[in-house]
């Protein structure tokens, strides 16, 4: 019989969530992070096995679509904060390089029809 993978006592989720329209009305990718919830700067590997917050011992992990295909957050289905899962200069570091790419989209050159072959 195949158990497949279960961690006792934790509920394991991911969630996904996009960041697309926060990055774009907000400057910095550290006021997008405060935006989001992120708490603090310490990174936890593994997930915590209570919310330094609210005491909860439920986490879900939450992936920022874009930015990295791995869950970069800890998410307390408690009260809502988020916790690193990696740097958060790393983290920040990627969304400013989304935020670049956002804002150069217009100078991009279309590839003339013609030229394709
Ligand atoms: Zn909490």
């Amino acid at each position: 019989m195949v158990k497949g993978q279960e961690i006792i006592g934790l509920r394991m989720t991911t969630r996904a969530a996009t960041i697309f329209a926060i990055i774009e009305s907000l400057s910095t990718a550290k006021e997008v992070l405060d935006s989001l919830g992120v708490c603090g700067n310490k990174v936890f590997k593994k997930q915590p096995e209570h919310c330094p917050i609210c005491d909860a011992s439920h986490m879900a992990t939450l992936e920022l679509i874009g930015v990295s295909s791995k869950p970069l957050f800890w998410e307390c289905e408690g009260c809502g904060s988020l916790w690193c899962r990696e740097k958060r200069s790393w983290i920040e570091g990627r969304i400013e390089e989304l935020h670049g790419i956002w804002t150069n989209a217009e100078d991009w050159e279309q590839p003339h029809k013609d030229d394709m072959n």
